[in-house]
């Protein structure tokens, strides 16, 4: 069989799909001067391949099929997998269309077939709902299924073959850009684990399957097979929760070592699953960047959601920690929980900047159906375009906040984070030579921000 794994190139924004929100993907529509930089550089080295479609490409090499990647070309297939995000289905569907028009078989695979499959399946011949590897191991083998297909995670995942990346990505240089984490090319996704052991509300990367994790020999494997045949490469490990078992990415450090691999890598967790020591050695053995969600200052507002808050004290000593090595640390905000004012969020973005992160990512709070924040949200839900699910558009009445409110607060968000002295200082790590001069010019911006601020908010009747 000739097979086709389509990851269709987004649309207007910056789109980005696979494991992000858990496959439902994010859509970043720029609103302002900042937000458009932001949007741009994210697709300049965000913008990484499908490793669930570098899953799919090995299980149908080793099964001898011809395998062939696709991002909106259309082609002639047999059968064609389609990666599907709640954020983009419309481009998605109308390339199945023209895919099935020319005689392939069409399935959708990932979190938006499985949970939304009312939006493709007038476009597929199945949908794969589940992490799709043991779907895709029917199809290599001549099953190809009709209408909604159950794919039961595969408990072992050490007994997959390690993505295949050649139909999907060629071989690209890594070029290195002082002070950024990751490198412009030559990134490539790896997942050491699946899923999450937390119980976050509104978190969609719980839905599709249990937690699980591969053999720290088994990551060592493929991230030996990746050198050899790629050379050194930037990984980017996307588990949800890398440093869950400290012992394992101990051991995932040393071998590293032992074995000569010499990526660098970044990774997404908890912090208080992260101390000195481990991001020592961690470093030593690559670690460039990380990421991880704060969400909100306000532990109540968290414990509200399931999120476990964690002591400031640590989230301090960690990023003080990353400083100190030069890893870059990007922290995620979510502006709009149920608890949150006007007040509140304000203070969210001061923590934000005063926490020090070398970047932030703010979003408004987006109930993703599957999740139990969906299912207590419901009446208050006045989206009905899914498109818009996408991670920056407000998609419910909030008990305290307008949408034009909630938007203005993001703008102002990234504005506020971006647009200051100690920003750049920061980031180009000289904020401790000029300590003084960048704190009393930020505090100048900070006193301009908070009189636009003042403007904006809508007076309330006494
Ligand atoms: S820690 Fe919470 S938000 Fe993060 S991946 Fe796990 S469940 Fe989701």
């Amino acid at each position: 069989m000739r097979i086709v794994l389509a990851d269709v190139r987004g649309g207007e924004g910056f789109v980005s799909k696979d494991t992000v929100a858990g496959g439902f993907g994010s859509r970043l529509r720029p609103f302002s001067k900042v937000t458009g930089v932001v949007a741009a550089l994210k697709r300049r080295f965000h913008d990484l391949p499908s490793v669930h479609l570098a899953y799919a490409a090995a299980l149908a090499r080793r099964a001898g099929h011809t395998v062939v990647g696709s991002r909106g070309e259309v082609v002639d297939a047999d059968v064609a997998l389609v990666l599907s995000s709640i954020v983009d289905h419309r481009r998605e569907t109308e390339w199945a269309r023209a895919m099935r028009a020319r005689g392939a078989r069409v399935g959708f695979l990932g979190l938006a077939a499985q949970t939304l499959p009312h939006l493709f399946e007038a476009d597929a011949d199945f949908i794969i709902a589940g992490e799709p590897e043991s779907a895709v191991m029917r199809i290599v083998a001549g099953d190809v299924p009709s209408g909604r297909t159950a794919s039961p995670e595969i408990a072992d995942l050490d007994a997959l073959p390690f993505p295949w990346w050649d139909p999907l990505v060629p071989p690209r240089r890594r070029v290195r850009v002082p002070f950024a984490g990751r490198p412009v090319g030559g990134a490539l996704p790896v997942l050491a684990s699946r899923s999450c052991p937390e119980f976050c509300t509104y978190c969609p990367h719980r839905i599709q399957s249990t937690y699980r994790s591969r053999s720290v020999a088994n990551i060592l494997d493929e991230l030996s097979a990746l050198q050899d045949v790629r050379g050194p490469l930037h990984i980017v490990f996307r588990d949800p929760l890398f440093s869950q078992d400290r012992e394992r990415v101990l051991a995932l450090c040393d071998g590293l070592r032992s074995r000569s691999l010499t990526h660098t890598f970044e990774c997404e967790t908890r912090l208080d699953r992260l101390d000195p020591a481990l991001l020592t050695t961690m470093h030593a053995a690559g670690l460039r960047a990380m990421s991880f969600g704060v969400e909100a200052a306000a532990a109540t507002t968290l414990k509200k959601v399931g999120r476990r808050p964690i002591p400031e004290t640590q989230q301090r000593e960690v990023l003080r920690h990353c400083r100190r090595l030069g890893i870059v640390t990007a922290a995620f905000y979510v502006l709009g929980f149920g608890e949150d004012t006007w007040d509140s969020i304000l203070a969210t973005v001061e923590y934000a900047i005063d926490l020090g992160s070398t970047v932030a990512q703010f979003k408004i709070l987006t109930p993703y159906p599957g999740t139990p924040l969906f299912k207590r949200m419901q009446s208050t839900i006045t989206e009905t375009d899914w498109e818009r699910f996408d991670g920056f558009t407000p998609t419910f009445t909030h008990p305290s906040l307008t949408h034009d409110e909630l938007t203005f607060l993001l703008g102002s968000a990234y504005t506020q984070f971006y647009m200051r002295p100690s920003f750049l200082a920061n980031y180009l790590r000289i904020g401790r030579s000029f300590g003084g001069l960048v704190g009393s010019l930020d505090a100048s911006v900070k006193r301009r921000y908070a009189r636009h601020a003042a403007l904006a908010r809508r007076p309330r009747p006494c």
